[in-house]
């Protein structure tokens, strides 16, 4: 294969293919990006001999803000006939590497949900036929590699795969999850889906740890403050709007109205997030001062991302922290994401210090 498609949120397909171009370059893999605005996919076509499958292979996935998932495609199939769809979909598979399951996937657009039905329903009569074929291996058994087909529309397809170490596990990377009825605001689910993507399930006991203490910066009213009360953790939060009352109920939960870009911890916490609405520059010096300082261990906030430049802003401040944080001497890890309950804004996680 030597086509990538990436998927992203809709509107941000420059961004997406921005930041492909510049990091398969990094890597040594030149080619071009193709889009199409608002189409919730990018097609980066890899210059040969290198190939697309050597491409995601190399780059770590983990690296990449706005996609939100990846796969090494074979040509586009176009003008499929509606009575036979299985025979050429499974030819191509047949050039494909030996695959652990089939994921259909559509766009995260209007038109990308109202083929999932169809999507689903081919599926279920693709499966059984590439495992008899042996492209696909029977349930339970373990490959390297996933099976996509990412469906735009009835008679046109991609068909590709991902390795499964570095990928979304989730169709169409979006972590699917539920609004929490007592949770105060919706933002709640910013939080819990950051925690999902940055810190692996084995490393949540110790990492979301009951008894822990944390920093909420701009919390009212209160949507990730709640989060980590369910944790069991003990939150200081600041802002001057007014807090759920439920929330403040639990006893878990310190209100100051103060400003979060002056306020200093009296001792170190294990977490500060921060969902406050500023420019990314100040945001990015506020993580500084907190990190050098030693007054949190981990951190979550948010880029709220400018109208043009989303791309070269976001990438500066990560860099500015990186840049600061080793001048300063510290060992950390930093990770950025557009998650799905992101719309102008990247999330980032920043833990200081070896775990
Ligand atoms: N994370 C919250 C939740 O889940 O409910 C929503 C936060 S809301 C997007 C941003 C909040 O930041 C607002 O409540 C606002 O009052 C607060 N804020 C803005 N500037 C601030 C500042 N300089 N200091 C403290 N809070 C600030």
């Amino acid at each position: 294969p030597n086509t990538l498609l990436l998927l992203c949120r809709g509107g941000f397909e420059g961004e997406c293919a921005s930041e492909i171009s510049a990091y398969a370059a990094q890597e040594g893999f030149y080619g071009y990006p193709t889009l199409e605005r608002n189409s919730g996919f990018v097609v980066f076509h890899v210059q040969p001999p290198a190939n697309a499958c050597e491409l995601v292979e190399t780059l770590r996935f983990r690296r990449l803000v706005y996609a939100r998932q990846w796969f090494a495609c074979m040509p586009q199939l176009e003008g499929l006939d509606s009575k036979d769809r299985l025979t050429p979909v499974s030819e191509q598979a047949a050039a494909l590497p030996e695959c652990a399951e089939l994921v259909i996937e559509t766009a995260d657009t209007t038109e990308g949900r109202e083929l999932q039905g169809f999507g689903r329903k081919f599926a279920s009569a693709l499966a059984p036929r590439l495992r008899q074929a042996g492209v696909l291996l029977k349930r339970g058994q373990k490959a390297a590699w996933r099976m996509h087909l990412f469906v735009i529309s009835g008679t046109s397809m991609w068909l590709g795969v991902a390795p499964v170490r570095n990928s979304s596990p989730e169709p169409g990377g979006i972590i699917r999850l539920k609004f929490p009825a007592s949770a105060p605001s919706r933002s709640t689910l910013k939080l819990e889906e950051a925690w999902h993507w940055f810190i692996p399930r084995k490393y949540w006991d110790s990492a979301l740890a009951p008894g822990m203490r944390a920093v909420d910066l701009g919390a009212a009213p209160g949507g990730w403050t709640w989060q980590l009360v369910q944790r069991g953790m003990f939150v200081t939060a600041i802002d001057n709007g007014p807090m759920n009352t439920d929330l403040m109920e639990t006893g878990q939960v310190e209100h100051l109205r103060e400003d979060a870009f002056i306020y200093q911890p009296p001792k170190p916490v294990d977490w500060m997030v921060c969902d406050v609405v500023e420019k990314p520059a100040r945001t990015t010096a506020m993580v500084i001062e907190w990190a050098v300082n030693g007054w949190a261990r981990d951190m979550i906030f948010n880029l709220k991302l400018p109208m043009k430049q989303r791309f070269a802003e976001t990438q500066s401040c990560l860099e500015r922290i990186e840049r600061a944080l080793g001048d300063a001497g510290l060992e950390w890890k930093l990770q950025a994401k557009h998650l799905y309950h992101d719309r102008e804004e990247i999330t980032c996680w920043l833990s200081v210090g070896s775990r």
